[in-house]
């Protein structure tokens, strides 16, 4: 039996609540952007109730492309207007070797991946870039946008300043 195996039949045992009818524009007009790591249960950490918040997850939170595509529909069709990144700290993506990875990829595929890793050094330094790039981003009509570190030990968040 393989995990997906178990989580089928978990959720058909009733491991979830049911969402009944909840809206899918979310009800606190929030988007959060994080990094995929599985010690952070988000709506735990934030207080967030199914139906409240968009959440978006990559490995280290970080804003591709594909993170802007997100986020531009989740304020145009969904109505969110408030975006905050979780990164954290003990980041499988801090200090991740570009060129390892990419050949750590290619050895096990045949295939050299043509994305950048996006690895960082600066955990802070990485969420005020982020922040920069969301408030630059001429696709989004965010209220506010902030950034934050996730402590796995402690479980605390720690706002880190942005200026602008
Ligand atoms: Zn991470």
């Amino acid at each position: 039996m393989s995990e997906i195996d178990r989580m089928l039949a978990a959720n058909a045992q009733g491991a979830s609540q049911s969402p009944g009818e909840l809206p899918a524009r979310p009800a606190r007009g929030v988007a959060v952007v994080a990094c995929m790591d599985a010690r952070m249960d988000l709506y735990r950490i934030l207080g967030l109730a199914p139906g409240d918040a968009h959440v978006i997850r990559n490995a280290g939170g970080v804003v591709t492309e594909d993170t802007l595509r997100s986020l531009a529909i989740s304020q145009h069709l969904l109505g969110t207007r408030e975006v905050l990144l979780v990164h954290h700290t003990r980041c499988g993506m801090q200090d991740a070797d570009e060129t390892a990875v990419l050949d750590q990829v290619e050895q096990a595929t045949g295939a050299r991946p043509e994305w950048a890793v996006q690895g960082f050094a600066d955990v802070d330094e990485d969420v005020r870039e982020s922040v920069r790039r969301l408030r630059a981003s001429p696709y989004l009509v965010a209220t506010e946008v902030r950034g934050t570190v996730y402590d796995v030990h402690t479980g605390l968040l720690r706002e880190v300043a942005v200026e602008g």
